[in-house]
């Protein structure tokens, strides 16, 4: 990403496959294939992204296009400040951002409630009724970023969560421990244990999303769950990074997210995870904007933004595992057959090439934002969005 072309004439590597590998130079006129007969398009149904952090005011003005452009719809996180508890919240919340759409767009923001001690049954169940909600997200207290408001005690919650199950509402979870004993890198795992098993021996008809799966453990748990019931989600990022991208050579803030990426071994799960065509998986970017003056300080915020070129690193990702025929099962159709929403009529068409130049930052009133470098030239571009 964001490598200058080379001198006319030079030979650049491409990373694919061996079995696919070709060479391209650079001419007077740009790039010029020597192998064109490669598979070199793909048209998926257009995607959607099932976690998304959209923010408000300047921040969400500056953010939205950024996900509009490719994606259809999104789940939208509702960890505001202060956040989104209330059916009448969420569309209040719904009708800021359709209102900061760019002119033309068509997405669609899919709302969420975040859950506290405090939600109300019947609340819930109305804003469900009324599709004004899709799922509900449980923050336990302390997990991320504007989390102080989540739940400490799940027993207190149970009428909600009985609620839910019996009509069908999913269960976002941030899958991870809050307890100061238990080492950042194993809160995922110990949440598995601790709380996510538990619940959902005492609810199995809860439908449950494991948010940001990040561990061989959370991907071998979900497979081990009925796919109507278990699902989760798979950021773009946690398939590029593991946790050495963010600590060798330096601190690297803008890879600093949560749950925090882990050992490479695990990442190797992550794409065989989302390679693999299991239902389970599907993608939610979790893209989190957080503006430069928060991310690169002494305590910087966590958050990767990926809304921008999420679906270039995916491409790229699926290439090199050899799976692109699997991104559209992964990006556009697990999600709504999770969410018991159609798929989407339009699509988008991704197309091989020269390395696509991204903005490093993206502006937005609150200050600029920088974009996820993967830290590895993208070769496929978003060329399309058309009717089908
Ligand atoms: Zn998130």
């Amino acid at each position: 990403m964001r490598a200058d072309p080379p001198d006319p004439g030079k030979l650049l590597p491409i990373a694919v496959p061996p079995s696919r590998r070709v060479s391209l130079v650079w001419s007077a006129t740009g790039l010029s294939a020597i192998a064109t007969a490669m598979n070199d398009r793909l048209t998926l149904r257009r995607p959607d992204d099932w976690h998304l952090h959209l923010r408000d005011g300047a921040m969400l003005a500056g953010v939205l296009p950024e996900t509009a452009r490719h994606f259809a719809r999104a789940i939208i996180m509702p960890n505001l400040v202060p956040p989104v508890v209330t059916a009448a919240d969420a569309e209040a919340y719904r009708d800021r951002i359709v209102a900061a759409l760019p002119a033309g767009a068509r997405f669609e923001p899919l709302m969420t409630l975040y859950l506290t001690e405090t939600t109300d049954p019947a609340d819930v169940r109305r804003a469900a009724a009324n599709a004004i909600v899709r799922a509900v997200k449980l923050y336990p207290a302390g997990a991320t970023t504007n989390s102080a408001s989540g739940v400490r005690d799940l027993t207190r919650v149970l009428p909600v969560l009985e609620t839910m199950a019996e009509i069908g509402l999913p269960l976002c979870v941030h899958g991870e421990v809050t307890d100061s004993e238990v080492d950042i890198f194993d809160r995922e795992a110990v949440f598995l244990d601790r709380v996510l098993a538990p619940l959902r021996d005492s609810l199995p008809d809860l439908r449950v999303v494991m948010e940001h799966v990040t561990t061989g453990e959370g991907i071998a748990y979900v497979r081990g769950e009925p796919a109507a019931t278990m699902g989760a989600t798979i950021t773009a990022h946690h398939l590029i990074i593991d946790r050495n991208h963010i600590l060798v050579g330096g601190i690297k803030p803008h890879y600093y997210c949560l749950p925090v990426a882990k050992r490479a071994i695990h990442r190797a799960a992550l794409i065989d995870a989302a390679t693999s065509g299991d239902p389970r998986f599907f993608l939610g970017t979790d893209s989190a904007p957080h503006t430069d003056a928060l991310k690169e300080a002494a305590c910087g915020c966590a958050g990767c933004f990926t809304a921008t070129n999420a679906l270039s690193c995916l491409a790229e990702v699926f290439d090199r595992a050899g799976s692109l025929d699997r991104l559209e099962g992964f990006a556009s159709l697990h999600g709504p057959a999770f969410y018991r929403l159609p798929a989407n009529e339009e699509t988008v068409t991704l197309v091989r090439g020269a390395p696509v130049a991204y903005p490093p930052k993206i502006d937005t009133g609150d200050g600029p934002v920088t974009l996820f470098d993967p830290g590895f030239p993208l070769h496929w571009h978003v060329e399309e969005s058309t009717s089908r």
